[in-house]
């Protein structure tokens, strides 16, 4: 009998009752400090920030405008709460008919998600929560760009919805950091995630295996930690390379080479042994089903890469 992993699923149904799907939103004006200049210009490398937009038109109408921290003023909040209406209406149906979902959780999914006046971010976090059988949001972020002013409201606003905060980790090695142009350490991470803790919010660590210069080791090692810090879910990604992205120039010149299918599926069998019981599993894997996918070839078919990686884990007596 195989054990199976605690998914992210089972943990809203549990909690809810009911099946919960994440919707993920992608507003206009939201960008990074990687990318806009704030701390670095470009981005991580294996970052096409276009990527990130779901495919919805209307997510393009504010091309050109950006916020950040310090911006006062915001003239386009009516259309980003109108995206968000339109976003949240149009996936939530989706998921309702096709996976059975019967209450929702507002994912802001799409570069940093409070990288934003704190008036704008209240505003939209407050319009999501007002949705129709909407239990909770998931905000991705990154460790530098979450104020102390966000950290507070999310902790209040935990006290009577779902409240999760999205950090991507990647990787806790400061060489690996600096050689994907993350623009923060490895401390950096640390700290936010502490600090989110004892905010008393839920956390989610993203964590990418394959990162250039790293071995199976270290890959296990970051997620070791992660769990140290006290997240309470995981996503695990393997690291691909799309088109239009300073890695794909790496991989170009020969300078980097994609994680193979038998070592990412040692690592993660591995890292998921390795992990509290109690952290939940968002993601296993990821990859791209379209020509923008450089390498490697095995991140193309989901369908594939889900049933290997359950072999891989039936060797561990374990399913997902
Ligand atoms: S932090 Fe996220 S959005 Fe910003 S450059 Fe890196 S991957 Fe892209």
């Amino acid at each position: 009998m195989r054990e199976q992993i605690f998914t992210f699923g089972q943990y809203l149904h549990r909690k809810f009752g009911v099946k919960v799907s994440k919707v993920p939103v992608s507003i206009s004006g939201f960008t990074c400090p990687n990318i806009d200049g704030t701390v670095a210009k470009g981005g991580c490398t294996f970052c096409e920030n276009d990527s990130f937009s779901p495919s919805l038109d209307r997510a393009k109408e504010l091309k050109g405008f950006y916020l950040n921290l310090q911006s006062t003023k915001n003239p386009h909040l009516e259309k980003q709460l109108d995206q968000l209406q339109w976003q949240f209406d149009a996936l939530s149906k989706r998921l309702s008919a096709e996976n059975g979902a019967e209450k929702f959780m507002v994912y802001f999914q799409s570069f940093t998600n409070t990288y934003a006046p704190f008036e704008t971010l209240k505003t939209l976090y407050e319009k999501a929560l007002s949705f129709d059988n909407v239990i909770g949001l998931s905000i991705g972020t990154r460790s530098d760009s979450i104020s102390d002013e966000t950290f507070h409201y999310l902790a209040e606003l935990s006290l009577k919805t779902e409240i999760w905060v999205e950090f991507g980790i990647q990787s806790i090695y400061d060489e690996t950091l600096k050689r994907i142009n993350r623009g923060h350490d490895s401390t950096s991470v640390k700290e936010a995630i502490r600090k989110a803790k004892s905010y008393g919010l839920n956390v989610c660590g993203h964590l990418i295996f394959g990162l250039p210069g790293e071995t199976k080791e270290m890959m296990l090692n970051t997620a070791s930690e992660a769990y140290s810090l006290g997240i309470d879910s995981v996503k695990y990604h393997p690291l691909y390379v799309v088109k239009r992205t300073a890695l794909a120039n790496e991989y170009a010149r020969g300078e980097f080479k994609p994680i193979s299918q038998e070592l990412y599926l040692e690592v993660l069998k591995e890292a998921v042994l390795l992990k509290p019981s109690r952290v939940s599993v968002q993601r296993i894997s990821a990859g791209i089903d379209d020509d923008s996918l450089i390498a490697p070839e095995w991140c193309k078919d989901k369908n594939t890469q889900v049933r290997m990686i359950n072999n891989a884990l039936k060797t561990a007596g374990l399913k997902y």
